[in-house]
């Protein structure tokens, strides 16, 4: 039996997804920009589509939704194009330590044309305070970005209050959140976030890979990170992937099961911890994710021997293959909890049996280097 114990690398796409995607790609296949019954179909579908987004993100209004190809594209088009568009009130850039890597590179790279960028220290457990953004705070500071929810650890940082920071010391710097984490899993209502730019990634929510979107407050003016056709009201050129914007707005249209996935995670945390006592935590706020530590093991060696047993869990990030994790190394835990740390992630897929079987596996891997 399989037991996908790694959503917050990716999830399976749930069958609305996939049934909404097949429509689009069999009946609905029409070009949205066609002037033809064929193209005004699938456009009334694109639109429906954005809808759909729309109301699950909180958006005052779906045009402030912009279809991408990933999280990934939104992030660099955020950092790269909000920093540029207001380079001339100055170049200084917020951020932390625990960033994805397609904000951490974006932020490299600016630093390379000659932004300057303070990246914040997370709590012990990547939460980034918001008093911390005050301080850091200048004149010149034009972008803050900052990540909701860390898809290492699950935690969450209260992006609302950092806009309330902004908001009573007058400044004017963009505000963005990397949301693909918590999308769907922490609620939020774009409308009364605060954020000017909002990074979503659909294969996270149960729709396929290779749709993201970026929500745009309505009145900001993004230089766009794609040239070429008209698409998105002239903000992300390129024919709009139909069958994965259908999928997408399907998946947001279903339970995001919010307290089944909070049940989960307390579940593991008892099946685990009485099923290995020297266990480490990371008590954070999503619902979903949960690090966990095994110190004396080499995270390595308990995916191979879970793996064995049909049980998938990955070490700290999918993204990260092989390399130490900046995330856990920026939180200051011990190397060797670090070296012995697995990341959960859970979905409304997840069944209790799925824990019952981690949390065996690892006692028998444990019970097996005793003897
Ligand atoms: N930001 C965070 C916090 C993520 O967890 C991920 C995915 O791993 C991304 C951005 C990138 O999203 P995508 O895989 O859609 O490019």
């Amino acid at each position: 039996m399989e037991h996908y114990l790694d959503n917050a690398a990716t999830t399976r796409v749930c069958t609305e997804a996939a049934e909404a995607a097949l429509q689009a790609m069999t009946e609905t296949y029409g070009n949205p920009s066609s002037t033809h019954t064929k193209g005004r179909e699938a456009h009334r579908l694109l639109e429906e589509s954005r809808k759909s987004v729309s109301e699950a993100l909180g958006a005052r209004d779906p045009s402030e939704v912009v279809f991408t190809s990933c999280g990934t594209e939104s992030d660099n088009w955020a950092l790269l194009s909000g920093a540029e568009s207001m380079k001339r009130s100055g170049r200084h850039i917020i951020s932390s330590l625990v960033e994805h890597d397609a904000v951490r590179r974006c932020l490299d790279l600016l630093e390379s044309r000659g932004f300057s960028v303070t990246r914040l220290e997370p709590d012990g457990t990547g939460v980034i305070s918001p008093d911390s953004v005050r301080e850091a705070l200048r004149e010149d500071t034009i972008l803050v970005s900052l990540m909701m929810v860390n898809n290492e650890t699950g935690a969450v940082t209260d992006i609302g209050a950092v806009s309330e920071v902004l908001r009573r010391a007058g400044s004017s710097a963009l505000l963005h959140t990397d949301a693909v984490q918590a999308f769907r899993k922490v609620p939020f209502q774009a409308r009364t976030l605060g954020a000017d730019l909002i990074s979503v990634s659909g294969h996270k929510i149960h729709a396929p890979k290779g749709i993201g979107a970026l929500y745009i407050r309505s009145g900001l003016r993004l230089r766009p990170l794609l040239i070429g056709g008209a698409q998105e009201s002239e903000r992300r050129a390129g024919t709009e992937p139909l069958p994965q914007i259908a999928a997408f707005a399907a998946a947001c249209r279903q339970d995001p099961c919010v307290d089944h996935l909070a049940a989960m995670k307390h579940l593991a945390v008892k099946l685990l911890s009485e099923a290995v006592p020297e266990l480490c935590f990371l008590d954070t706020a999503a619902p979903h994710i949960l690090s966990v530590s095994m110190p004396g093991w080499r995270s390595e060696v308990l995916m191979n021997f879970l793996e064995g047993r049909g049980i998938y869990v990955s070490k700290s990030s999918a993204c990260k293959q092989g390399r130490r994790s900046h995330v856990l190394e920026a939180l200051g835990l011990r190397p060797q909890v670090i070296d012995g740390a697995l990341r959960l992630g859970f979905s409304r897929f997840t069944v209790p049996e799925d824990l019952t079987a981690l949390a065996e596996g690892l006692r028998d891997a444990r019970a097996l280097a005793h003897h």
